[in-house]
């Protein structure tokens, strides 16, 4: 199950990320995953539900976005996404295409915020 090792070291990017900053903690956390990595998406939430559980970092949120396969035609050199497993150039027809993409296992962004900047807070002040 490499998906707890994947929610491990997501964590430990958000970890070092967030200490750089004092006074902040993540909120949120986007991940880029291709659909050639063949990641379990259910199960790499679980696992990061798991390892976030009763921590300091319980209450942040992850967000996944799935990133099409794609492929480069050798032929004319267009970039397109596959679909239903088809790798045919949409452009000129040619099959000699190859992968271009899709296997992407990244972190798109994350949300820091900082602690008692909240709304309630700030109402309270009037
Ligand atoms: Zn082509």
């Amino acid at each position: 199950m490499h998906e707890m090792g994947i929610a491990n070291s997501v964590l430990e990017a958000v970890r070092t990320e967030t200490a750089r900053y004092p006074g902040t903690y993540a909120a949120k956390v986007s991940l880029r995953i291709g659909e050639v990595a063949a990641i379990d998406q259910e199960a790499l939430r679980f696992c990061f539900e798991a390892l976030t559980l009763e921590t300091d970092l319980e209450s942040l949120e992850l967000e996944i976005t799935l990133c099409p396969r794609r492929q480069r035609c050798m032929e004319c050199g267009d970039n397109f996404e596959v679909r239903d497993y088809d790798v045919r150039c949409p452009q000129c027809g040619s099959l000699k295409t190859e992968c271009a993409g899709g296997d992407e296992l990244e972190i798109a962004y994350l949300e820091v915020e900082e602690y008692g900047t909240s709304l309630i807070g700030a109402e309270g002040t009037k």
